[in-house]
């Protein structure tokens, strides 16, 4: 009775009713829907519309990002410098110079070879993750340039069903990996996956052997893999590919691994150490080499393909 929304519903009452007396705690049963609903439209909505949209609260530091100084800070937090997901195509706009990039392969699909039904059918979910992230498959590959380096680049994208690795992936980073050798080129695979994609069964697991024979005659060749791997690179995409890099950099407390913690966990009854399956853990312990913040990527992959090729063959010149 004595707030003051109380006090204007009153009013309120009053007016529209004429009555005089103040009386009006019985009345919001006739009168209760005209006079609510303005008041929850009025405060709730407006304090919604606001954020969405235009602002992204940073999961550790909590605070609020402009969406822009998001996107132009690559997606790291300007505060604490915590590295939200990326998009493929965003990723590979940071690293490759302007319009150097040919995509190949890019109507690629997958099929559903094994009329696979869950919770719903193998297919619609090809169809809602193409609608949803734009892209036809989890992976972009293509030659760009970056800098003075022409690089065969593919770049996956965790959005499309957990950067799952299918047919698709695996056949179009072969293809990439196949084009790069006979080129010369060195090859830079980032990967972010959950692993191999149950939706196709063997012919998922099949694709780590596929892309790891591609990448053992690129290496025959003489000639560099970087592989980066960003948050989060698990399973059969670890096992294969994401691991088999001349130089493995990871992006900061990327979690990077086979299986997963609590699966290890309850397997060997052990107590983890803290920071396991971290990228900080496993350059501590020679899994991977550098750490590289998102925003000096680009000018990193420079630096070491400068040492993976130009360098070393002033180095085998001098020698
Ligand atoms: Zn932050």
């Amino acid at each position: 009775m004595s707030t003051t929304s109380f006090n204007k519903k009153s009013i309120l009452v009053q007016k529209e009713n004429n009555n005089g007396e103040e009386n009006t705690t019985v009345k919001p049963n006739t009168d209760a829907p005209v006079i609510r609903k303005p008041k929850i439209v009025s405060t709730g909505a407006r304090k919604k519309e606001i954020p969405e949209g235009l602002w992204t609260k940073c999961p550790r530091c909590s605070s609020m990002i402009y969406d822009s100084d998001l996107d132009e800070n690559l997606k790291v937090c300007p505060k604490c410098d915590y590295h939200f997901p990326i998009g493929a195509r965003e990723r590979i706009h940071s690293l490759v110079e302007t319009c150097t990039f040919e995509e190949i392969d890019a109507d690629m699909t997958s099929v559903d070879i094994l009329g696979f039904t869950g919770v719903a059918t193998y297919k619609s979910k090809l169809e809602s993750n193409q609608k949803k992230t734009g892209l036809k498959d989890a992976v972009v590959c293509g030659i760009g340039n970056i800098g003075n380096f022409k690089v065969a680049l593919g770049v996956m994208d965790f959005s499309f069903l957990g950067g799952s690795m299918g047919s698709v992936v695996g056949e179009k980073l072969t293809r990439l990996v196949e084009i790069a050798t006979d080129r010369g080129l060195p090859v830079i695979i980032i990967s972010t996956s959950g692993g191999a994609r149950m939706y196709e069964g063997m012919f998922s697991l099949m694709q780590m052997v596929k892309t790891s024979g591609a990448l053992a005659y690129h290496a025959k060749q003489r000639l560099p893999y970087i592989s980066v791997l960003t948050n989060p690179t698990y399973a059969g995409v670890m096992a294969s590919y994401a691991s088999l890099g001349d130089l493995i950099i990871a992006e900061p407390e990327a979690m990077i691994g086979f299986a997963g913690p609590r699966v290890i966990k309850d397997t060997t009854q052990a107590e983890l150490p803290p920071g396991f399956q971290t990228a900080e853990f496993l350059v501590e312990h020679g899994l991977i080499d550098a750490i590289v913040r998102r925003p000096d990527m680009k000018e990193q992959v420079m630096l070491y393909l400068d040492f993976l090729t130009n360098g070393q063959k002033q180095l085998a010149s001098i020698g």
